[in-house]
């Protein structure tokens, strides 16, 4: 999608801080950390919400939590732990129209978030 911020990191008009980069998913740093590591994981393909995936996407979402794991390890976070959160639309708070996945570490998280 021409107007969509993620998209155009993934066609290269917006240069993001990429830390992974496959066929199929792209990774880079937050530009507002909420710890000491933060990933968004996004597919390549635009999807705009949990709301829109479908059976064709099932693979694609694994490789996205396989993304996660590998982050975990590259930023040794793996074992002491990390948080993966996917928010949807306004009550998740969703502000970037394309699907991405969180991955925050690096300092102790709480439960319930706000
Ligand atoms: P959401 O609230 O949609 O789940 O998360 C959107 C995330 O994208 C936020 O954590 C926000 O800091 C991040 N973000 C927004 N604009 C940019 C940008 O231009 N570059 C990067 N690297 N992250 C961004
Ligand atoms: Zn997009």
């Amino acid at each position: 999608m021409s107007d969509c911020l993620f998209c155009k990191m993934v066609s290269g008009e917006i240069k993001p801080d990429v830390v992974y980069e496959d066929e199929h998913v792209l990774a880079f740093r937050d530009i507002n950390p909420q710890g000491p590591v933060h990933v968004l994981i996004i597919p390549k393909e635009h999807i705009s919400t949990l709301n829109e995936l479908e059976e064709e996407h099932a693979e694609l979402m694994g490789r996205m939590f396989l993304t996660a794991k590998k982050i975990a390890e590259m930023e040794n976070m793996a074992e002491n732990g990390y948080r993966t959160v996917i928010n949807c639309n306004r009550h998740g708070g969703q502000e970037v129209y394309h699907i991405h996945l969180h991955v925050i570490g690096g300092r102790q998280m709480t439960w319930p978030p706000g």
